[in-house]
């Protein structure tokens, strides 16, 4: 029987920061297990044969407001400053989204255009974000028809094709989510810090696992080799549902396929996220040559088509949170506080989504929990 001191089930930013922290700051031996052939877990990207790094993924872009969580981050990788913008295909032509008053003028006419403005402007006041549900609310005929646009020709069928659901059977937090930006910021993010890692993700992960405490095995799952190792603690990424062997029931979760193909053309669409709501199956186009502002002559696309999720066969991307899930997920949480020394977190562990920023944040926090 293998005995290790700190065992870490998934290589991902989420298992990274763990190891990190521990071989860091405990100087305790640490070994690191992933299923893939490779660490980095979805923030995984490489380069092409084309020379571009691609996201494998999907599109990955840091944000934060938290400074801390940018120094940390600084410690392993230098940064490409990075500002999204991301356009929408709609009516034939690219909208900013979040839709604001930039995207007034491109898809209305101008006498149109500049009336909605005002209005806005006037009954909200510049720089607010008003959530398209209270303009729905809103006796002006012209604002409302306003929600109505945003809401059917850029939210409805979006939602449609990434969860297989009309927003209407949702959560009515989900709407309530959908803004209209009363102002010119094209800017996807509103976060301080927004960037790439200069090196790419995968070398960002390399360098946090880069030492002589941390030992890494990849195309290891735990299932395979969880009889054959003692650990004192265990920091478990993997999906909460598989660890308990599905006991209580599979946790919904919506998958994604990539389709990427390299186009020969310097620069296929405006910017490197393109979502398309209403027009074919696939949610949006990344460009991957974009994020590092790298120069080739053609260039690699990645078409996102969202999936049902089928344990063995995809991956589970997206937790699909309800009523049912939650009551699931917390009977999971209950058998999870009967092992003492085991402890679950991350995307999976935590049947969460969440952003790097979070990963980090989560991860960090529970390491303040356990030194
Ligand atoms: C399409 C998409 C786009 C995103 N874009 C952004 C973005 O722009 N900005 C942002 O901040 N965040 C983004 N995110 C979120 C980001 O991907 C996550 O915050 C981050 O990947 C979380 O890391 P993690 O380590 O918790 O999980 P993961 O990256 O999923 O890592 C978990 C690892 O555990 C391994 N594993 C699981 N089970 C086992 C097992 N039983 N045995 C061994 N290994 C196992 C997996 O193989 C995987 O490598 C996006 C997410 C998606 C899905």
């Amino acid at each position: 029987m293998e005995k290790v001191k700190n065992l870490v089930v998934g290589a991902g930013l989420s298992g990274a920061v763990i190891a990190e922290r521990i071989a860091s700051q405990l100087q305790e031996p640490v070994l690191v297990i992933d299923r893939r052939e490779h660490i980095a877990g979805n923030i995984y990207d490489s380069k092409h044969s084309s020379g571009i790094t691609v996201h494998r993924y999907g599109p990955h872009i840091f944000h934060t407001t938290q400074k801390e969580i940018w120094e940390y981050l600084s410690t392993f990788t230098s940064w490409h400053y990075f500002f999204s913008k991301v356009y929408a295909w709609v009516d034939n032509r690219y909208v900013t989204v979040p839709f604001n008053l930039n995207s007034l003028h491109q898809v209305f006419p101008q006498y149109l255009a500049c009336r909605l403005e005002t209005k806005l402007v006037d009954e909200y006041g510049y720089g607010v974000q008003v959530p398209v549900m209270k303009l729905m609310r809103q006796k002006d005929a012209d604002l409302q028809f306003l929600a109505h646009y945003v809401y059917e020709k850029i939210f409805e069928q979006y939602t449609l094709k990434q969860w297989g659901v009309s927003p209407r059977e949702m959560d009515e937090e989900v709407m309530a989510r959908v803004p209209v930006s009363v102002s010119r910021d094209d800017g996807y993010f509103r976060d301080k810090y927004q960037a790439i890692p200069a090196q790419g993700y995968t070398r960002m992960v390399e360098n946090m696992l880069h030492s002589p405490l941390i030992t890494v095995r990849l195309n290891t799952p735990f299932e395979k080799i969880k009889n054959e190792i003692q650990y004192q603690r265990l920091f478990y990424t993997g999906p909460i549902d598989e660890f308990f062997d599905y006991r209580f029931g599979p946790l919904p979760y919506r998958s994604l396929r990539f389709e990427t193909e390299q186009k020969n053309m310097e620069y296929y669409q405006p910017c490197a996220v393109v979502n398309y709501p209403n027009n074919f199956d696939f949610t949006r186009i990344c460009e991957h040559k974009y994020f590092l502002n790298e120069k080739s002559a053609s260039t690699v696309i990645s078409a996102e088509f969202p999936q049902a999720f089928k344990r063995g066969e995809n991956e589970p991307y997206y937790p699909v949170h309800n009523a049912s899930s939650a009551a699931l997920y917390e009977r999971y949480v209950q058998e999870a506080a009967k092992l003492p020394g085991v402890y679950f977190y991350g995307r999976l562990g935590g049947y969460i989504y969440c952003s790097m920023e979070q990963a980090v944040a989560a991860a960090l926090a529970l390491f303040e929990k356990i030194k």
